[in-house]
């Protein structure tokens, strides 16, 4: 059995998109921009143009903001899809999204349905510079450091470790601490006094979803630019994604699935392919089962952590695979190998989950067990 893109039916989707024709053009559209893109040292305005074009960054915002509610099965299938054509404009609409369910988060803060309105008609780009506090200790527990100011007002200083998007952002959804430990969440437009956006870093790949540094320097927030806290824990919302949440692992699926894709166009006329192409595709087959699963809520799906290091495993595996049967013509920086091995190596670091690192260094080590 094949797909209707003539790849094996192990490498097929399973979710009806009632725009279907219209995801595989954009994907390819994407695939074809990506390398172009992707390495530079600049916002990506034409693969973003694309994601806009078919109304990408208003799926997980609700219809009466302005949104298209996209059910969350074909949203995971969405993502995997177009991350197979750009990894880096997925990537910088996941923090976007993951800045919308934010705010959603926020149960009808009215800033908080400003800015979703703002976003929908197209007025606005969000991210999130939360990293600090979940899995970067980069700068600290106290990264950003909250004061109250009276009124209901915080004074935030300090710096937002990593902020994909941040040269293009207009809101950005961030957090500190107050000096007794608990936490504030806040949305922040970039252009408040006392924000400066830093130069992206140099990457080792993705260079192009402009991830930087956020300074605060004397950041005056209103009672109602508070989305929650103080409290503990204040990331710990139901609903809202955490690390290693689904959308991070659907990406490392998409990006597998476009080597096992490549790989499958190699494959005739190399028969040393045929066993381990048919084995990766099987492990694809069984991961995006699993992803599926979880997205709909059924019963004893896998926990996002365990698909988590299943999804960074086949993505490193399927891209060097991909890699090694391009041989040193892959290599060339004109080629989408490198590149694709190059960013399933973010996987690893981004948003991963201290028991996934941990496993995965375990398994690298050849030690048992790991969270598979
Ligand atoms: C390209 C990119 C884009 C990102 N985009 C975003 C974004 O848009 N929004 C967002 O919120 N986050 C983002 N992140 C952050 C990401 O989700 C993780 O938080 C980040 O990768 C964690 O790395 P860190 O170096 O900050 O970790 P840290 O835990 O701070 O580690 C820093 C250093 O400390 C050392 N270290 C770690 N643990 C220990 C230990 N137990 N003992 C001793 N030393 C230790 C490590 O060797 C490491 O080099 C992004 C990250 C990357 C790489």
């Amino acid at each position: 059995m094949t797909t209707s893109e003539g790849l094996p039916g192990k490498l097929a989707w399973s979710e009806v998109d009632p725009d279907e024709a219209m995801h595989a053009t954009a994907a390819a559209e994407l695939a074809a921009e990506d390398g172009r893109a992707a390495d530079r040292d600049e916002w990506p305005a034409a693969l973003w143009a694309i994601l806009r074009r078919i109304g990408a960054p208003r799926w997980t915002i609700p219809e009466e903001f302005g949104g298209t509610a996209c059910p969350r099965p074909l949203l995971v299938q969405r993502y995997g899809r177009l991350a197979g054509g750009s990894l880096t404009a997925m990537f910088i609409l996941s923090q976007h999204d993951a800045a919308i369910r934010r705010l959603l988060a926020a149960g009808g803060s009215p800033v908080a349905e400003q800015w979703l309105c703002a976003i929908a008609r197209g007025e606005a780009i969000a991210t999130v510079g939360i990293s600090h506090l979940t899995t970067s200790r980069r700068l600290g527990t106290q990264a950003i450091r909250v004061v109250p100011a009276g009124s209901g007002r915080y004074r935030l200083d300090g710096t937002m470790p990593w902020v994909t998007g941040a040269t293009k952002a207009d809101v950005v959804i961030t957090g500190g601490v107050l000096d007794d430990g608990r936490q504030i969440l806040v949305v922040l437009a970039t252009d408040r006094p006392g924000v400066t956006v830093c130069r992206p870093f140099p990457l080792a790949a993705l260079q192009a979803s402009c991830t930087s540094e956020i300074r605060l320097e004397g950041v005056e927030v209103e009672e109602a630019d508070v989305l929650a806290g103080p409290s503990e824990q204040v990331l710990a919302h139901p609903g809202a994604v955490g690390t290693g949440g689904l959308e991070t692992s659907v990406l490392a699926a998409g990006q597998a699935r476009a080597a096992l894709a490549a790989l499958v166009e190699l494959a005739p006329g190399r028969g040393e392919l045929a066993e381990p192409l048919d084995a990766l595709c099987d492990d694809w087959q069984s991961l995006w089962a699993q992803i599926m699963a979880q997205a709909r809520g059924e019963a004893g799906a896998m926990d996002p952590s365990r698909i988590r290091g299943r999804a960074n495993g086949l993505v490193t595996r399927a891209t060097q695979a991909y890699l090694t049967a391009r041989k040193g013509t892959g290599f060339l920086r004109t080629e989408p190998a490198q590149r694709w091995a190059r960013q399933a190596l973010f996987f690893l670091v981004w948003s991963c989950p201290a028991p996934v690192a941990q496993a995965a260094i375990r398994d690298l080590a050849g030690l048992c067990p790991s969270l598979d």
